[in-house]
């Protein structure tokens, strides 16, 4: 068995974690109609690797319309 020293013992932990935590991103869905951001929301990459779509209320347009995933 192969003991590493501690620092590179803890540089893989923190690589192990951040690889799971980029999964979870933080994504903004805006409508379809008039573009407005109207919510914030976050999605699992891992589960919904594409742009997600949302049928959801706008409070500008006074409707539920398609919402798209924008960066
Ligand atoms: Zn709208």
């Amino acid at each position: 068995m192969i003991d590493y020293p501690l620092p590179t013992k803890v540089f893989y932990f923190c690589a192990k974690k951040l690889r799971c935590e980029s999964m979870r991103v933080r994504i903004t869905l805006s409508c379809g109609d008039c573009k407005q951001r109207n919510y914030n929301t976050k999605k699992n990459k891992k589960n919904d690797p594409d742009r997600l779509e949302m049928n959801k209320y706008c409070r500008f347009c006074r409707k539920h319309t398609v919402h798209k995933e924008t960066k």
